[in-house]
């Protein structure tokens, strides 16, 4: 008895779910953009436990489009603005369909001598590609590895800067008395999580205040790290942000980066969101300051064409990672990684197993290539001041700030309920799906423009959308 889908059926059905899904993204645009269900609705639908006897991939298609579907928010409609952006693209998904038809494990270089070489060319690709520092490149003290997310890659900047700071004897005595590490009270959530991981204890971790455009007070951050030295406190770690989550801020990297040098501190940047703007020569200003990092990491996942997850991260001194993390059992001993002639990227993170990442990002490099990848994010750009400009020259609504990057942060200038109300009547009617945040007790309407579809027609349906809305009697002014 064989109970395997054969290759012909592999055939026929990988093609006939290549055509649903070029289906989808023709009619993306045609769904509700949040899903409408209500909690509960998908699970009601599915059987309490799983099939005795194997059913037809038709059948689970069939119940793809009825039960699954109403339970999807449609992240790669053009008319979705909310939070980030998760942008794809076809050559992202048939480099994911490849990696997984590969089905390669690349924990090692030896377990697949592509998955490894490949990454490390790409990483270092990129690193030009983006004008990032040169000593970042694996030809020099840094490299660059593909983590799964920005958590992820700052919790092994953790772990590193932990390391460096108490002279490799953490790992080992598990003693990290006295260290303490800085955020502003912008940064992501996903630092606080990892302090957390690290058993550091998040009284450890201080939040230092933001100027009027919610980017770190460097002087703030020196006096807070000059008072802790005081008391007898270990700093060691900094995490500094280009484009924070609510408002896009950029925290003044150069400045930052000098008093970690002063004080011997690690400085990791995070740059999840907007680390694609980098692509644009003339929007590097932003990153000024970046070769005082010990690490980097932004998101392709989010803003550069490449299905998730893929977060690139890079580290100055590739040496002290590796240290950090690096576990050598007799059943991983091999040749390769005894003579020291190659990469293993299992020693590059938390986790052993690793996915063929690189291929989706090659292919949407190599697809786009430089040219098309610079179009588009100026393009997304373009928009997002363009929807910028009617929010500050309408008499209802303001903006937050002068958007940097593709992120518009607005409101309706009558209070904080009635832009909930506005933000959920929109989302629920599901023509278009915005989020907000939260800023000095301020509600602001968040409109992240980059979705790999949308384009100048969409975002002024939005703004009229918006408008409409607000006139509508349910969003009354209280
Ligand atoms: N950092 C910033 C600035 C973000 O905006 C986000 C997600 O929104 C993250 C980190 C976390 O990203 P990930 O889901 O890749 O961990």
């Amino acid at each position: 008895m064989n109970y395997h889908m054969t290759p012909d059926q592999f055939r026929e059905e990988g093609k006939k779910l290549i055509d649903w899904i070029a289906d989808y993204y023709e009619q993306v645009e045609n769904y509700p953009v949040m899903s409408q269900v209500k909690p509960g609705d998908i699970s009601r639908q599915l059987p309490d436990s799983a099939p005795e006897s194997g059913e037809d991939f038709s059948t689970m298609m069939k119940d793809i489009d009825q039960i699954i579907m109403p339970g999807i928010t449609h992240w790669q409609s053009p008319n979705f603005f909310a939070y980030f952006q998760s942008n794809n693209s076809f050559p992202s998904i048939l480099g994911d369909l490849l990696s997984s038809g590969l089905g390669v494990q690349g924990m090692l270089w030896a377990t697949s001598p592509a998955c490894t070489e490949l990454e490390t060319k790409v990483m270092d690709w990129l690193v030009d590609l983006m004008g990032l520092p040169a000593h970042f490149k694996s030809t020099a003290s840094g490299g660059g590895v593909i983590q799964d997310t920005a958590s992820s890659a700052v919790l092994a900047a953790l772990l590193a800067a932990r390391e460096r700071k108490t002279k490799f004897s953490c790992n080992k005595t598990g003693d990290n008395s006295g260290l303490t590490a800085y955020i502003s009270t912008q940064t992501h959530s996903s630092v606080e999580k990892g302090i957390k991981v690290i058993g550091l204890g998040t009284d450890r971790l201080r939040h230092i205040p933001v100027d009027e455009l919610f980017a770190l007070r460097p002087e703030l951050l020196e006096q807070q790290i000059q008072r802790d030295l005081t008391a007898g406190f270990k700093p060691f770690f900094v995490c500094a942000t280009i484009g924070t989550t609510s408002s896009n801020a950029i925290d003044p990297i150069k400045t930052i980066g000098e008093i970690c040098r002063k004080y011997d501190i690690w400085l990791h940047v995070d740059a999840a969101m907007s680390g694609t703007a980098a692509i644009l020569p003339n929007f590097r200003s932003h990153f000024e300051g970046l070769e005082l990092a010990d690490s980097y990491a932004f998101n392709p996942h989010k803003w550069m064409f490449t299905n998730f997850d893929c977060d690139c991260f890079w580290v100055a001194d590739k040496a002290v990672l590796i240290k950090t993390l690096s576990i050598l059992p007799e059943y991983l001993k091999n040749e390769a990684t005894e003579k020291g002639a190659v990469i293993d990227y299992r020693d590059w993170h938390v986790q052993l197993g690793r996915r063929f990442r690189s291929l989706k990002l090659w292919f949407v490099l190599r697809h786009y290539g430089a040219n098309g990848l610079r179009h588009h994010i100026a393009k997304h750009i373009d928009m997002a001041q363009q929807f910028a400009h009617w929010v500050k020259t309408s008499d209802e609504f303001e903006l937050l700030n002068e958007p940097p990057f593709n992120l518009v942060c607005f409101r309706h200038k009558s209070g904080n309920e009635f832009n909930k109300r506005l933000m959920d009547s929109l989302n629920n009617e599901g023509k278009i799906y915005l989020s907000h945040a939260v800023l000095n007790k301020t509600l602001w309407l968040r409109m992240s423009i980059g979705q790999t579809q949308t384009e100048l027609k969409h975002v002024q349906e939005a703004w009229r959308l918006i408008q409409e809305s607000a006139n509508k009697s349910e969003c009354t002014p209280e």
